[in-house]
């Protein structure tokens, strides 16, 4: 713990390294993987996640942007990088500077890498996405043709893999439409392979169809928020334990702490912060914390959730502000400025997760974990 933060983060190395085994268990010995740690690791810092990742077995690292393959890079990542967003035209020679291997949803892109390469004298190689039911990025098959027609005519282009990604597999029980994506997915493969064009790696699988779907893992898994130990969804979850699946295989990595930087006492009938939202009853203690939604405590907490102090839930009073959050400590005794609360851990026999955080402003957890603001410093302990 770096006592000089008020505010800091915490990533537990080892936990990480057990999903990272699980999943890969799970995945079997013949199936590679890419960590998902866009949206900055999932909040849990992608220099500290690469760092971590390196003393894994993982042979990539899904990324969305070229600035985040930068700072993977920049963390040491010599591993492949399979980018999953979009890439700036001006930005386009980040796929030879960075040694990115990028999806290719566009035509009009894939025939600028095409060209580049090609006056560059180097060859890059390139992830086919293709559309079967999201319509949210990938080729139909008639763009598929078109496609194909480009990838003739630059052989510098090497199509390193195919993918897809599934619209409904993690908020449902029933995957019906997920087993109709898988069917689109396999007759456009068998389409391109038809034009001579076989790929090594073809991929689905995020952590939900990872956890659920063994049809899904083909050569490549990608699954983001298990290898962080959070389920996808409720669920996942119950679908995975009617499958008779282990307990004990994701576990969470991040705890998230602030230090009080005062405690006042509060008569009755007072406000407390803005909005005069919250009346107190009688008097109180209300300890303040450094951290609002700027810090990623969600605004829609206020009145509503509560943080940990001495393995005790202090309930927050009033409204969220942008950098601080007021909570009531009356009935926990003992509290002293600088005494450290959790936001996001364990304290004791309580624990508050990301999916308490989510369960508490109806979102998901992969929301609360990616919105965990960058500056607030990340440890790996
Ligand atoms: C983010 C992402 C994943 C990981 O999804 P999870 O649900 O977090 O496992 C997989 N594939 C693609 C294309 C992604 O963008």
């Amino acid at each position: 713990m770096d006592m000089k933060n008020l505010n800091w983060i915490e990533i537990d190395r080892k936990t990480i390294l057990a999903n990272v085994r699980n999943l890969s268990r799970l995945a079997g010995t013949k199936v590679a993987m890419a960590a998902a740690a866009k949206a900055n690791g999932y909040g849990h810092g992608l220099a500290e996640m690469t760092a971590i990742l390196k003393d894994s077995p993982v042979q990539y690292l899904a990324l969305h942007s070229t600035l985040e393959a930068e700072v993977a890079r920049a963390a040491g990542w010599e591993r492949k990088i399979l980018l999953v967003g979009g890439i700036a035209p001006e930005d386009i020679d980040a796929v030879i500077r960075l040694d990115l291997e990028p999806t290719i949803f566009d035509i009009g892109f894939m025939e600028n890498l095409g060209r580049l390469c090609r006056r560059s004298k180097v060859t890059a190689r390139i992830h086919v996405k293709l559309e079967t039911g999201t319509n949210r990025q990938g080729f139909t098959q008639k763009e598929l043709d078109r496609a194909i027609v480009i990838l003739k005519k630059y052989p510098e282009l090497t199509v390193e893999g195919v993918s897809t990604h599934f619209a409904n597999i993690e908020d449902t029980t029933d995957h019906t439409y997920a087993r109709h994506q898988l069917d689109q997915f396999r007759k456009l493969v068998a389409h391109l392979a038809d034009k001579g064009i076989v790929p090594h790696l073809r991929h689905t699988a995020c952590s939900a169809a990872l956890l659920l779907f063994k049809d899904t893992y083909f050569d490549l898994v990608r699954p983001g928020i298990a290898l962080y130990g959070y389920w996808p969804s409720k669920e996942t979850y119950v679908s995975y334990k009617l499958e008779g699946g282990k307990n004990s295989i994701l576990k969470p990595a991040l705890s998230f702490y602030s230090r009080i930087t005062q405690i006042k006492t509060v008569e009755a009938d007072s406000f407390v912060g803005y909005g005069c939202t919250y009346r107190t009853s009688t008097r109180s203690k209300i300890a303040i914390l450094p951290v609002g939604y700027y810090e990623g405590i969600d605004r829609r907490l206020s009145n509503l959730g509560y943080v940990l102090i001495k393995g005790k839930r202090a309930p927050i009073r009033g409204r969220i502000c942008m950098n601080l959050t007021m909570v009531d400590i009356t009935d926990i005794p003992g509290v002293k400025v600088y005494d450290t609360a959790t936001i996001i851990g364990t304290d004791k026999s309580e624990q508050i997760t990301a999916d308490t955080h989510a369960g508490w402003c109806q979102t998901i957890n992969y929301e609360i974990l990616s919105r965990l603001s960058p500056l607030i410093p990340r440890i790996v302990v």
